[in-house]
């Protein structure tokens, strides 16, 4: 985009180069309190500001994004950070703390007013480890997680002996009550969220004792899951229906399975392929010959040509990784290193030096040195 000059964040916000974190967040907020477009509906000007200090937060905020932005100014910020003032709840996502102090204060945007229809549960998180090879050829595995499971007492209602909940009179089933307030920044129509029913827009008359009303258990639940060939690092395998419980007769979110791949000593992978490294003895690159080459399905003889310089790359065709799609394998990579002896028999000393001299008295060649 083509950007009018834009001022320096830091002015923005006005603080100095210095700032600390904190520093940082309070002027943000001062900010955000001042421009927030709730307190000025159609004022371009403020939104404006609103919009510029937000973007100005954004990149400050994060000490990667500041650095950057100290190193080469708004060139290094290649436009992502732009914002449309029309979203401003988008870029809400990411700040956490910050605004729930500012949604706190000025209502319920953002938070999300909940209706009375079904919702569905959200999706859950569980990071599991697996070892290379797991990743690879793909495993499965049971995992045990913490699950809210529901309450047999009253069948997920939430009302004793299973009274099914009916319309909270307090908000007519909205889940939020709103009030008019006098502020300094003129009158605010406040929406807060129903504290009689908790937002949700139903109530029961008398609660669960064994669920505390909430309709569910807290427990541990394992099940198992299948882990495709071919996963790579911080991929995820989705588990439908195994995540949070949904409320008013909504389904279950997925449970999300983040793997963690463990390094493995002998192997690199990039992508499908896979990168290791050898050492060959010297008479080996110099005259030719096989060597075995270790990779994920075992052993593997490779040939070494005649000539071959240390640090040469061989392919060796499929023995790389699975395609997560099914469709053929990436290769094996194995870098030829030449293998010098730290220690060598009479003989072996005897035939070295045989070889360099034989070496020293080629025409054009330098000589070498020592014993
Ligand atoms: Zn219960
Ligand atoms: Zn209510």
């Amino acid at each position: 985009m083509a950007d009018e000059k834009k001022r320096d964040y830091y002015e923005v916000l006005g603080v100095s180069k210095t700032a600390t974190d904190d520093e940082i967040k309070k002027a943000y907020r001062d900010l955000a309190k001042k421009y927030h477009p709730d307190l000025h509906p159609g004022d371009k000007e403020a939104e404006a500001k609103f919009k510029e200090a937000s973007e100005a937060y954004s990149v400050l905020s994060d000490a990667e994004k500041r650095k950057q932005y100290d190193t080469v100014g708004h060139a290094g910020m290649n436009g992502n950070y732009g914002f449309d003032a029309n979203s401003y709840s988008d870029m809400f996502s990411g700040f956490g703390d910050i605004f729930g102090d500012i949604f706190g204060m000025f209502g319920g945007r953002g938070r999300g007013a909940r209706s009375r229809g079904p919702v569905q549960g959200s999706d859950s998180t569980y990071v599991l480890r697996i070892n290379f090879e797991e990743a690879v050829f793909g495993c499965e595995k049971e995992i045990e997680l913490s699950y809210k499971a529901e309450c047999k007492a009253c069948h997920g209602t939430g009302g004793k002996d299973g009274e099914k909940p009916t319309v909270c009179k307090t908000c007519g089933g909205t889940g939020e009550v709103v009030s008019s307030q006098r502020t300094p920044f003129g009158m605010i129509s406040r929406t807060a969220r129903c504290t009689d029913c908790g937002g949700s827009g139903m109530k029961v008359k008398n609660r669960c004792p064994e669920c505390n009303g909430t309709g569910y258990i807290s427990t541990r639940k394992r099940i198992k899951v299948r882990i495709p060939a071919g996963i790579d690092n911080g991929q995820g395998v989705r588990v439908r229906g195994e995540g949070e419980p949904g409320e008013n007769g909504g389904g279950r979110g997925d449970l999300i399975v983040e793997v963690v791949v463990r390094s493995n000593p002998d192997f690199r992978r990039e992508g499908t392929d896979i990168y290791s490294t050898v050492n060959v003895p010297y008479p080996v690159m110099v005259m030719g010959g096989d060597i075995t080459v270790k990779t994920v399905d075992g052993d593997v003889s490779c040939k070494v040509a005649q000539g071959t310089q240390s640090g040469t790359r061989v392919r060796i065709k499929g023995k790389g990784v699975p395609r997560v799609n099914g469709v053929g394998r990436g290769d094996h990579f194995v870098t030829l290193n030449v293998e010098v002896p730290v220690s060598l028999t009479n003989e072996q000393k005897a035939a070295l030096k045989a070889y360099r001299d034989s070496m020293s008295t080629q025409p054009g060649k330098k000589k070498f040195f020592g014993k």
